[in-house]
């Protein structure tokens, strides 16, 4: 069975050409690169060129990318590092209520330690209102976090006008862009934010190794403590061959992001209409246009969102209900709460990304099948049954 893997969002494979960059720094180059004799200085080279174009990606300074272990790490490096590092101004921080758990998870550790935290609303479509974000800030907020887009529902936030509101009131302005970066324009400078994190494995690069943004002059602590790498802000020797994927992947999406994101674009269309018109009682999650090119998100009636994934993948399609982090818990999603479904509706979700090697003709395989299982569930539907 020839399978048709349409969760982009959760990871995504590797490209060849990324992979071929960084095998020679598993073996020949496999120097660390603090040292100073040549292996060394090889391997340090590498990653020097890497994050100069990870930089380069989001127009931002070589020094000020900090590698980590991935989009999880930036995150708490960015809030941890803020909160602890600017204590004395304030304790409190603002974020959104549809934060990734990397964001959320943060938030509430820190809150158990005696910071306060703000977790703003959204509307129907999983927007954060400017306006509320100005109205949140105290004297005692040292950082704001709101992520660029939404991993489960592909909402694109309104971050330009808050790292406006962020300038203004003269606080620190995070932004969780792990979904976009490598699939959408992201310039630092027009954002207007002060810290962002990425990840590898969501734009054809290896797991494990992701980056975080932070805007000199920030005042920002390390949590891990160690070594001096990273200029002090990351000790551990270096994920070379990892830091070199990762250069290689942003190199490629450079180049072909454009394209690539209105093929996806007219490929979600095409999902979206179809989904909508095949199967009733079926609504799109997140807004209809402020969308990223590869996200389609249904809240379906009558059937349980896991029993559509189960049954997806008996025929060889790969899909979500959800982030890939909340996938194995039975707990609705908080993002679709948030939005304003009901338990029942955000039980419904199906999340559908799509990728590189998606195409029509997956997606048209996928409107016949998707129909058919979820004609199948209903008739068997107590959800169904109890509503009739
Ligand atoms: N933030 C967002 C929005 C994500 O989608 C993810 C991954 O699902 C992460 C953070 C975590 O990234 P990583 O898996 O690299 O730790």
């Amino acid at each position: 069975m020839r399978r048709i893997y349409l969760d982009y969002a959760a990871t995504t494979p590797i490209y060849p050409e990324v992979v071929k960059v960084m095998l020679p720094y598993f073996t020949e180059a496999f120097g660390n690169p603090s040292g100073i004799y040549s292996y060394g200085q090889e391997a340090k080279g590498a990653v020097e060129e890497a994050r100069g174009k990870v930089a380069a990606l989001i127009g931002a300074r070589d020094e000020e990318i900090v590698f980590t272990s991935g989009g999880t790490e930036a995150d708490n490096l960015a809030l941890k590092g803020v909160a602890f590092a600017n204590e004395t101004k304030g304790n409190h921080i603002i974020t959104s209520s549809i934060e990734h758990h990397a964001v959320i998870e943060t938030c509430k550790f820190l809150e158990r330690r005696g910071f306060s935290v703000t977790y703003l609303p959204v509307d129907a479509y999983g927007l954060v209102d400017p306006s509320d974000v100005k109205k949140a800030i105290t004297n005692k907020t040292t950082l704001i976090s709101v992520m660029q887009a939404n991993n489960e529902v592909g909402t694109i936030e309104p971050l330009t006008e808050i790292g406006r509101i962020a300038r203004e009131a003269e606080v620190y302005l995070h932004t969780d862009a792990v979904q976009t970066v490598g699939h959408i324009p992201v310039d630092v400078n027009e954002l207007g934010v002060d810290l962002l994190s990425m990840s590898a494995h969501k734009l054809y690069g290896p797991k494990g190794v992701g980056a975080l943004y932070i805007r000199k002059g920030t005042k920002l602590i390390p949590f891990m403590h160690g070594g001096e790498q990273e200029r002090k802000r990351r000790a551990s020797t270096e994920n070379v061959s990892g830091v070199v994927g990762f250069g290689k992947a942003v190199e490629l999406a450079r180049q072909e992001m454009s394209q690539e994101a209105k093929r996806l674009a007219y490929l979600r269309e095409q999902l979206i209409k179809g989904l909508l018109e095949r199967i009733d009682h079926t609504r799109l999650n997140g807004h209809p246009l402020k969308r990223l090119p590869n996200n389609v998100n249904v809240s379906i009636d009558y059937v349980e969102g896991e029993s559509m994934v189960l049954n997806l993948d008996l025929e060889g399609i790969c899909a979500s209900t959800g982030s890939a982090c909340s996938s194995s818990s039975l707990e609705p999603s908080h993002v679709l709460l948030a939005m304003g479904l009901s338990h029942e509706q955000a039980h419904g979700s199906l999340r559908l990304t799509l990728g590189k090697w998606t195409t029509e003709e997956e997606i048209e395989q996928v409107l016949d099948i998707l129909p058919r299982i979820v004609a199948k569930l209903r008739a068997m539907s107590p959800l169904l049954k109890s509503h009739r």
